[in-house]
């Protein structure tokens, strides 16, 4: 039995993902840089012996991964704060990123999943979003490095599989929120349950009349599954969210309620190139994978709100403003530090890992230098 790779899998969704594989029998490898995850969000996962962590950035070459059934390729920030942050190396990690993934695939005949997302239609010109519309986007803005490295993801998943056979999926994500999102994540859900449970004003951009379509990551992680096991009709783009739009004034207003909040809201500049309206059409997921959201944005926003009250200590202030090339509060490495940082956050967070190392099986799917007999690898090749 050959092991499923998660990229990005020490991150918001990549952790809920790793999770939910690991529940079904699965073997799992956690890839990651930890640019904007963290150990955090997997160390519940480390004793269990068919979890494999590697610390490894997904621009570089894959090469030491071997018996991979199954990759699903999430390496990349989400949060418009951090991947505007530096914009190249966001444009890097979906081109470069992505051939490595699909090199990789094509080496051990993995199938691979790519979570693309709603950005790729832009600031769109139809509503809801399905998959025929091809979008309203521009290669100058400061959303581009996200948008456009996305889209150039999936024509390089359309031409591997064209050209190689690579047998692919592509899920476009609407916007996905829950616990293990980072408090310092700077997206609007963390921002609004950090600024409520601290009596900060909650920071509204523009009018607040932009919507969005707010999805639990369960039902995303379940989605994904689902779409990464269909048949290869399903090689076409597919979108995964929640159908139901909500204005983020009235996200505010749930937020507040939710945390029994006397946070005031607080009205700031709308950021450039920011989409007026989100809503995907889920007609084909649902045809064809069965698969529709079940969770409630109440019931979601409660147990997300739980999550963040329990680990408010530990996590930074909200993230509002976004910068450009400069240092990020709340940001756990820097590229040349991360590996070393990574282990010894493990090692502090978790004392027990020697032991479980030595303890631990060797897991299918992994032959980092390292890692022979080790469940928690920090590869720099
Ligand atoms: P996240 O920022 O919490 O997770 C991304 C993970 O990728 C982090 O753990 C990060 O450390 C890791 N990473 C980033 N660059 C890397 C690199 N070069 N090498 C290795 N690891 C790297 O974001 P998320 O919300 O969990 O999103 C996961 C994926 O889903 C992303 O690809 C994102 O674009 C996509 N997506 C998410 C949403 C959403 O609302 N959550 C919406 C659309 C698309
Ligand atoms: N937003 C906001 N306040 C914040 C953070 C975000 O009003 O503190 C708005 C943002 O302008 C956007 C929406 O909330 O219209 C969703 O933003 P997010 O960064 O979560 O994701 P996006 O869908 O824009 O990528």
């Amino acid at each position: 039995m050959g092991s499923i790779l998660v990229s990005g899998g020490a991150g918001f969704v990549g952790s809920f993902l790793c999770e939910a594989l690991l529940d079904r029998g699965e073997h799992v490898v956690c890839l990651d840089n930890l640019q904007t995850g963290s150990l955090g969000n997997i160390l519940h996962l480390v004793p269990n012996e068919r979890f494999l962590f590697s610390a490894q950035d997904v621009e570089l070459p894959l090469s030491a991964f071997n018996d991979i059934e199954q990759i699903y390729n999430l390496a990349c920030p989400a949060s418009p704060v951090h991947y505007q942050n530096d914009p190249i190396r966001t444009l890097r990690t979906n081109v470069i990123g992505a051939i490595n993934i699909l090199e990789l695939a094509r080496r051990t005949g993995a199938r691979v999943l790519q979570a693309s997302t709603s950005e790729v239609y832009g600031d769109p010109e139809i509503h809801p979003q399905s998959e025929g519309y091809r979008g309203s986007v521009t290669s100058f803005g400061p959303r581009a490095c996200y948008d456009e490295g996305k889209r150039a993801a999936e024509t390089l998943f359309h031409d591997y599989c064209k050209m190689y056979d690579v047998d692919i999926r592509i899920a476009r994500i609407f916007n996905t929120y829950g616990p293990n999102m980072a408090g310092s994540d700077g997206r609007v859900v963390s921002n609004f349950i950090m600024q409520a449970l601290s009596g900060q004003p909650i920071t509204i951009y523009g009018e607040g009349k932009q919507t969005r379509s707010f999805c639990y990551v369960t039902d995303l992680v379940e989605g994904l599954i689902r779409l990464m096991n269909a048949g290869p009709h399903m090689r076409q783009p597919c979108n995964l969210g929640n159908p139901t739009e909500t204005t983020i004034r009235e996200l505010a207003e749930h937020v507040i309620e939710a945390t029994g909040s006397s946070s005031e809201l607080q009205f700031l500049p709308l950021p450039q190139d920011d989409p007026i309206r989100r809503r995907p059409d889920i007609s084909l997921a649902f045809k064809n994978l069965g698969w529709q959201p079940t969770t409630h944005l109440p019931e979601g926003l409660a147990r997300t709100v739980e999550y963040f009250e329990s680990h408010q200590q530990q996590r930074p202030r909200a993230m509002t403003q976004p910068s450009r090339g400069g240092p990020i509060v709340g940001r756990l490495f820097t590229d040349s530090l991360h590996v070393a940082a990574g282990e010894q956050q493990m090692r502090r967070l978790h004392p027990d890992s020697a032991q479980l190392r030595s303890n631990g099986r060797k897991p299918n799917g992994h032959a980092g230098k390292d890692a022979d007999s080790d469940r928690i690898g920090f590869n720099s090749n």
